[in-house]
């Protein structure tokens, strides 16, 4: 069959990788693609937020069935034009989508069905939301409703703080995403990403995953879309993941489905395992990036029957089995990031680097000049390595960056501590 992957960043190469490798695929393009990603694809250069444009191409092309990387592309619908198109589509419809396009009813839908989530309520002006938050107190959390490219959330430490978001996203600061704004409790615990593969109806999860959103070790600076991530997590012991699977994903899916947009698709959660147990953060429409780096590496399983086995509603006695080893992925990124950054500088040693045993780099904003791979984004390359556990696919990802000569570039050097710090105590 022939494939069409939409995307152009770490997570897309990481499917790129796995998907070229499946015996079930003839040709795989990709729209638009990156440097790497043309190492395992064919990358074609049209606009997918033209939808009829990526309809006219899985007709001139033969193409059987498309996957979709980022959640633009899921929250406009872009599922839906493909299947009327007679195209089959892996990911959510429009109205699924709205898991992740609107913070507001995801809230509204955990409230409704006792799904473990953050305290909220929901606001369109700002004197309702400032007495709300005066209410409840700081630290509390300000979101806006919409999707903002992660900017779109701010944990407020003082209530001076909390006004000013509030001003800052309900102000048009966020464009036409903070027309409305969630204000929820603050939850204190340790985050984890909680994947799962549904259908409609059931849902198959996928390994763990915990990544390091702030730009800088010790977990400090900015928020970025994510510096590192690991998998196994090792907070996601057994217990918490039935919960995390029966609490939050289950009723989600039976709710989304009485309301006739069942979802299909990766369903991601955000999750903070509290002393009360796993609570729902967010929902993502899609893997994860860097998640989704981790997550490939240690699949065994073809990738491509799983992703057709969740658009046909057949994943109910499907199996997926994993490598027990652990993966771990470095992300290297632009200096400034996720400030202003350049682009164009010239990043050596990648082939050297690639030649560390069980290294696979992923290229996230890269393009090729000639022989040469040059910088084209904020997040620039995934470093990614297998080991036997968390420490020993981290000595592996940091041999392959030492390889690696880009001046103009920067990555955190404690990815995975927490991990790391844990299988250390048990030996
Ligand atoms: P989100 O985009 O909703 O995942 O939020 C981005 C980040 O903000 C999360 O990864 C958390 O670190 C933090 N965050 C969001 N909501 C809460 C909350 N209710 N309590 C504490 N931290 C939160």
């Amino acid at each position: 069959m022939n494939i069409l992957l939409l995307g152009s960043g770490g997570r897309e190469h990481a499917l790129a990788w796995k998907m070229a490798a499946s015996p079930l695929g003839d040709r795989l393009f990709c729209a638009p693609g990156n440097a790497g990603i043309a190492q395992e694809a064919e990358c074609v250069a049209f606009d997918s937020s033209d939808h009829a444009a990526v309809i006219d191409f899985c007709k001139q092309n033969r193409v059987d069935f498309v996957v979709v990387g980022p959640e633009g592309s899921l929250v406009a619908g872009i599922v839906d034009d493909l299947e009327a198109a007679g195209i089959k589509a892996f990911g959510p419809s429009r109205s699924a989508a709205r898991l992740e396009g609107s913070k507001g009813f995801t809230k509204d839908l955990c409230r409704a069905n006792d799904i473990p989530t953050a305290a909220y309520e929901r606001f369109t002006a700002a004197a309702p939301a400032k007495s709300y938050a005066r209410a409840k107190g700081a630290p509390i959390v300000i979101k806006a409703d919409g999707l903002a490219a992660g900017k779109g959330v701010v944990v407020a430490e003082t209530l001076d703080e909390a006004e000013a978001a509030i001003d800052m996203i309900l102000g048009g600061g966020l464009g036409a995403a903070g027309a409305e704004l969630v204000i929820e409790e603050f939850l204190a615990g340790e985050e984890a990403s909680f994947f799962a593969l549904c259908d409609g109806e059931s849902a198959i999860p996928l390994a763990s995953a915990q990544d390091h959103k702030r730009a800088y070790d010790g977990d400090k600076g900015p928020n970025t879309g994510g510096m590192g991530a690991y998998s196994p997590a090792p907070v996601m012991t057994d217990e918490i993941s039935r919960r995390a699977v029966d609490d939050i994903v289950v009723p989600t899916l039976r709710a989304m489905k009485a309301m006739g947009a069942p979802y299909k698709g990766v369903l991601y959660a955000g999750l903070m395992i509290t002393a009360a147990g796993p609570k729902l953060i967010e929902y993502n429409v899609r893997f994860g990036d860097p998640e989704c780096q981790v997550l490939m590496l240690r699949l065994m399983s073809d990738l491509v029957p799983a992703l057709l086995a969740a658009r046909d509603g057949v994943l109910k006695n499907f199996d997926l089995r994993w490598y027990a080893d652990a993966a771990l992925t470095v992300v290297m990124a632009a200096k400034g990031y996720p400030g202003a950054y350049s682009k164009g500088s010239v990043i050596g040693g990648l082939e050297d680097a690639g030649k560390v045993e069980n290294v696979v780099i992923f290229h996230a904003g890269t393009k090729a000049d000639g022989g040469r791979i040059l910088a084209d984004g904020g997040r620039v390359l995934g470093v990614s390595a297998l080991g036997k556990a968390v420490t020993d696919a981290r000595t592996n990802a940091y041999a392959a960056i030492e390889c690696i000569h880009w001046p103009e570039g920067f990555c955190r050097s404690d990815i995975g501590y927490r991990a790391i710090a844990r299988e250390s105590k048990t030996g």
